[in-house]
């Protein structure tokens, strides 16, 4: 890297002790290196010092009252950090470990991401280091409400349009959505994710599993392959995992394991995914619980293990730097031909490095998951419109944005002289049009 070496010192200087989103930002501006050196105007009119900045950074308190009387106080966070295209979008997450870093990485990310997509939208992410494990339902509804009461001030159907992420789902967005609407009286789109009988799209929910099996397809099929009869490890057990389960199933792969953040099943003969959606999505418990529908699975405790399974397909879906180098050089030992990043950055760069030089078809989060947040715009529309499409014509669109964003990565990718680096082809291609708007709107 020589023209953008700077920025990235620079980054690394001023932004310390926030590791998440150094490795996010030397990834993309590695990648852009030969966009620097294709586009002097691009470097003196410092799009790249730009969008390494956030637009705008939020942080609040937000208190609330436990079951018990007893006041907790947690950190909210909303960081917008680019509205060139479109306005901020990106989901909020409720994890202990979330802080400015985190939000900083994710809301990077998200901003190449929802570029590719293709569809009008900006960068941003938001959360808490909440954690909502273990608690009421009138706990999580209090802790949402406090939460919206400030972020309310921030956000708009035309300004930022937050969404779900680890730890926020349907349950929360609800909670979200009423407070916002009963301080700023008004019903409008300013969420995603949300319910079916307020505004909510068909298809949503299964959105980034299935759009990442999708784009995992599309990367097989160049190669004259398909998931039709291969063995595929799944880690996490949440929104993504679940769904990437279900339509890898369905394109003929078979699933034999998935986790959470204690340990990992495997079951030989196949996922049941009836009882792992009962068991996270209705019990709401751990997915050890599986054992008790099916003695025959195996449970391991620690959730790195799940890499050693012997697969053709892996799809990390559980939370960032989850695989490291060391699970890459066994998932390649043991026959691995393609990966699909279902969560955001889920491989370390060592491990990227691994399947690249090995040939194994790597399908970066920016484009691989892309699909949650295409649909959460494609949400967007029909509530601007105040009209819904129906679940088959939100797939069909889903499916032909993947087709489109796995077409987009793989021609820079080739033009950029990496072919099948999908990558570098995902950073370019969200980059380039973020960058030409970026230009054309002025120095702001
Ligand atoms: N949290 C998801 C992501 O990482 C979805 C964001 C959204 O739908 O706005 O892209």
């Amino acid at each position: 890297m020589k023209i953008l070496a700077p920025i990235l010192e620079d980054v690394l200087k001023r932004n310390p002790n926030e590791p998440e989103f150094h490795q996010a930002v030397k990834e993309v501006l590695e990648s852009l290196e030969p966009v620097a050196q294709k586009n002097p105007k691009w470097v003196e009119a410092g799009i790249f010092d730009r969008i390494v900045e956030p637009e705008r950074q939020i942080m609040f308190r937000v208190p609330w009252v436990d079951d018990a009387g007893k006041v907790h106080v947690n950190r909210g966070f909303r960081v917008q950090f680019n509205s060139a295209i479109g306005p901020y979008k990106g989901g909020l997450r409720f994890h202990p470990s979330v802080n400015l870093g985190i939000i900083k990485f994710l809301g990077f990310e998200q901003i190449l991401k929802n570029s590719l997509t293709g569809l009008p939208i900006g960068g941003g992410k938001g959360g808490s280091d909440f954690d909502p494990k273990g608690k009421s339902d009138n706990e999580i509804m209090r802790f949402c409400q406090s939460f919206m009461t400030e972020l309310c001030k921030h956000i708009g159907p035309d300004t930022d349009v937050p969404a779900g992420d680890i730890g926020v789902g349907g349950r929360e967005i609800g909670y979200m959505y009423g407070q916002y609407k009963r301080i700023r009286n008004e019903f409008t789109g300013v969420l995603t994710g949300k319910g079916l009988t307020y505004g909510g799209s068909l298809a949503r929910t299964e959105a980034t599993g299935y759009g990442m099996c999708y784009f995992v397809e599309a990367m097989l099929k160049a190669k004259g392959n398909s998931f039709q009869g291969k063995t595929v490890v799944i880690s996490g057990s949440g929104n993504v995992a679940i769904y990437g389960c279900e339509k890898a199933t369905q394109l003929g792969g078979k699933v034999v394991a998935l986790s959470d953040s204690n340990g990992y099943i495997y079951h030989k003969e196949g996922i049941d995914l009836a009882a792992v959606k009962r068991i996270k999505e209705v019990e709401r418990k751990r997915i050890q619980a599986y054992l008790e529908v099916h003695p025959e699975a195996e449970y391991h405790e620690g959730c790195a293990g799940i890499w050693n399974i012997p697969c053709d397909i892996a799809l990390p879906s559980a939370t960032q730097n989850e695989l490291n180098e060391e699970a890459a050089k066994t998932l390649v030992k043991n026959g691995c031909i393609a990966v699909g990043e279902g969560a955001n950055m889920p491989c370390t760069p060592e491990a990227v490095e691994v399947f690249l030089q090995n040939k194994v078809l790597f399908g970066p989060a920016k484009a691989a998951n892309a699909g949650g947040v295409a649909t959460s715009a494609l949400e967007m529309s029909q509530n601007s419109m105040r009209y819904s499409w129906t679940f088959e014509e939100v797939d069909a669109k889903l499916q032909s944005i993947m087709a489109n964003i796995y077409k987009n990565a793989s021609e820079a990718a080739k033009e950029y002289g990496v072919e099948d680096n999908y990558v570098v082809g995902a950073n370019i291609a969200g980059f380039l049009k973020v960058a030409e708007t970026m230009y054309a709107q002025g120095i702001i």
